[in-house]
């Protein structure tokens, strides 16, 4: 279920990646709680590296600010040397997790098979799942962009059913537009976010009402303000301008302003 701290029709999820650490956390979190604490229509949630989400549970624990982890185990407990399992993210007050970013499926060889187990563990566990999916450079080139996408989303629509994605996210993020200043137009993102919107919508209407579609890929406060405009564009995750407190500050305006 998305848990949401106020009703939100956008979100903007910061990725901190392999960021930060307690001193420097700890201004970055007091500039959100006093940068974004009266937004009316966006839910922002942090994504931090794990050893900091105690730290995130005692900072924004009274605030609207939500958070969750950057991955976790598809197992639910046992001998997995390193891993973190759902429970104990929810130990830590974590209400989201992002599964299958590109950096993790590339670096560490996840298949969709282990990626959609996650995701479904993590709705299991009452998590809200980040699921990302996107192309590489070569596949746009090649124009199969829907066919990528569409397998990675058949996985666990095959697994688990379509209803599978009601009260979760995805976030399309083309792999391209990841940490390289190179973001999707607008246009781009509309045309693989509409396909996105109407495959689900086409298995389960009521699913795809209760999804959440975000774009990532080089989100800067200037594209944020026409990419949150799109149709069907709910959020953004963001990597590089979330670990500052004014850009970062400046696109969850832009989602605000987007809706009001
Ligand atoms: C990401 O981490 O998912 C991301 C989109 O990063 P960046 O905003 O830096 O491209």
């Amino acid at each position: 279920m998305i848990q949401t701290k106020n009703p939100a029709k956008k979100f903007v999820v910061a990725n901190w990646k392999m960021h930060g650490n307690l001193k420097q956390n700890q201004a970055l979190l007091e500039a959100y709680i006093q940068n974004l604490s009266n937004l009316k229509h966006t839910q922002v949630v942090v994504c931090t590296p794990y050893p900091y989400l105690a730290q995130l549970q005692s900072m924004l624990s009274n605030t609207d600010i939500a958070w969750g982890a950057q991955n976790m185990a598809k197992n639910e407990v046992g001998p997995f040397t390193g891993e973190v399992s759902a429970e104990m993210l929810r130990d830590f007050g974590c209400e989201y997790v992002i599964v299958g970013h590109s950096e993790r499926a590339t670096a560490y060889c996840e298949s969709d098979e282990n990626i959609a187990q996650k995701f479904m563990v993590a709705k299991q566990h009452g998590l809200t799942p980040i699921l990302c999916v996107g192309e590489t450079l070569i596949e746009r080139e090649a124009g199969v962009m829907e066919l990528v996408v569409g397998k990675q989303l058949d996985t666990i629509i095959k697994l688990y059913g379509a209803g599978a994605f009601a009260d979760a996210i995805i976030s399309y993020e083309p792999i391209w537009a990841i940490g390289t200043g190179l973001a999707a137009t607008p246009e781009q993102a509309r045309a693989i976010h509409k396909f996105i919107h109407n495959k689900i919508a086409a298995l389960n209407i009521e699913a795809e009402n209760r999804l959440k579609i975000l774009y990532g890929g080089s989100v800067n406060p200037q594209n944020a303000v026409q990419l949150f405009q799109v149709e069907n564009i709910d959020g953004g995750l963001v990597g590089k301008c979330s670990l500052n407190a004014k850009e970062f500050e400046s696109i969850c305006r832009a989602a605000e302003l987007s809706v009001s």
